[in-house]
């Protein structure tokens, strides 16, 4: 049976990454940082909570690190873990860099030290490409990252592909672009829309705010990006891949969307040097406001996921409609659940 490390097992990709490596059979080790909420509601939703094996290791502390690797010798690890939040990683620069790239390096040296056999998965992200420099993006496109979070996991990512030259390492980058689910954190554009419109469907939330809607992101749908995870860890050799849908939306257009699923109508205004979105009996549901936007923003992003579905035979099947469709449907169900408790 193989043994599997992920970290960041409280996270979403953590949760569905854990579901289907169960699945297919492993043993999964999940490391949590340890905090004082107990719950582990991402992994109780899937049903898989007490199938997954708590480990607790917090990247930044270099020697609970090496003792749990050290210790377990796992086939594969799966590093998850991050600050992922880009606006929050204007406001806390170092400790993102801590935990994204200099915790990067801790796995990757207690590997080189104590379990070279290991192999590595390192999440990096279409945010470096930041200030595009192609379009669609690519493997080979040079980065250009636009903020703490980025520029943390450029770090990342070369120190990944540095071991990998250097130690002859099984490390693997996958270049994600983003990837959203019902398990999406709320901070998040997708998942703070969805609960936003829904909770304005059920009368719940007269308006609420958001920043730039004119950025433009390739969102795929979570569960498909993990089982390109593990695809790359099953390769013959450790590469780095794209995964993407190779379309772009718009916030704008995601939040008309989100809309049109609960079926509200909306038209756009400006008022007080402020764009807003106004439903049919005139009420301001979505207003943008200064405190959302970023000191430097990603305004376009769009993968091209060719070398992923030519040498790993993956594809994207859920596209964006799709995807909104199925963050409403699980939200109003939510909802519904709030209502009866
Ligand atoms: P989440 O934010 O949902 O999960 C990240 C996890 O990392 C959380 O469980 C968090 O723990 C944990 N973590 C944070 N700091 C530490 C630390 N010091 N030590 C140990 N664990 C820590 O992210 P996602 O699941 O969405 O993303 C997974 C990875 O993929 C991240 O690295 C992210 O940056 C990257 N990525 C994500 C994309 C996306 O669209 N989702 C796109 C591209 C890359 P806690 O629960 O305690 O806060
Ligand atoms: P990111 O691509 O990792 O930064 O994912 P996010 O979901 O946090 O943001 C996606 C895009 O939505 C970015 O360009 C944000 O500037 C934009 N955006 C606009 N309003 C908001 C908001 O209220 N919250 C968040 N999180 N993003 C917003």
């Amino acid at each position: 049976m193989k043994k599997a490390l992920i970290t960041g097992i409280r996270g979403q990709d953590g949760a569905y990454l854990a579901k289907l490596l169960l699945e297919m059979g492993y043993e999964v080790y999940g490391a949590d940082r340890r905090s004082s909420d107990s719950s582990y509601w991402r992994l109780e939703k899937l049903k898989i909570k007490d199938k997954v094996k708590i480990i607790y290791m917090d990247l930044l502390e270099e020697s609970n690190v090496f003792e749990v690797i050290k210790e377990n010798k796992f086939d594969e690890i799966y590093n998850l873990a991050a600050q992922s939040f880009v606006h929050a990683s204007f406001k806390q620069p170092l400790l993102t860099s801590n935990v994204n790239a200099l915790g990067v390096l801790r796995i990757l040296e207690a590997i080189r030290l104590f379990s070279k056999d290991s192999k590595f998965y390192q999440a990096s992200t279409s945010e470096l490409f930041g200030k595009v420099q192609e379009i669609p993006q690519k493997e080979t496109t040079p980065f250009y990252p636009r903020s703490p979070y980025g520029v943390s996991k450029l770090f990342a990512h070369w120190i990944t592909v540095n071991y990998r030259e250097a130690y002859g390492m099984f490390n693997t980058c996958g270049i994600l672009f983003n990837h959203e689910s019902p398990l999406r954190s709320i901070e998040f554009i997708t998942k703070k829309v969805v609960n936003s419109v829904c909770m304005v469907k059920k009368g719940m939330l007269e308006s609420f705010k958001v920043g730039n809607i004119w950025a433009k992101r390739d969102w795929g749908y979570a569960p498909e990006y993990v089982y390109g995870m593990y695809l790359m860890m099953q390769h013959d050799y450790p590469d780095d891949f794209v995964l993407a849908t190779g379309e772009t939306h718009s916030v704008k257009e995601l939040i008309e969307k989100a809309f049109q699923c609960v079926g509200i109508e909306i038209k756009w205004e400006e008022k007080n040097n402020r764009i807003v979105a106004v439903d049919n009996k005139g009420f301001i549901r979505v207003e943008t406001d200064p405190e959302f936007f970023r000191p430097s923003e990603v305004d376009l992003l769009v993968g091209d996921y060719s070398k992923a579905k030519k040498v790993l035979g993956w594809e994207p099947k859920t596209k964006f409609d799709k995807l909104i469709e199925i963050m409403v449907e699980e939200e109003l169900k939510d909802l519904e659940m709030l209502k009866v408790k």
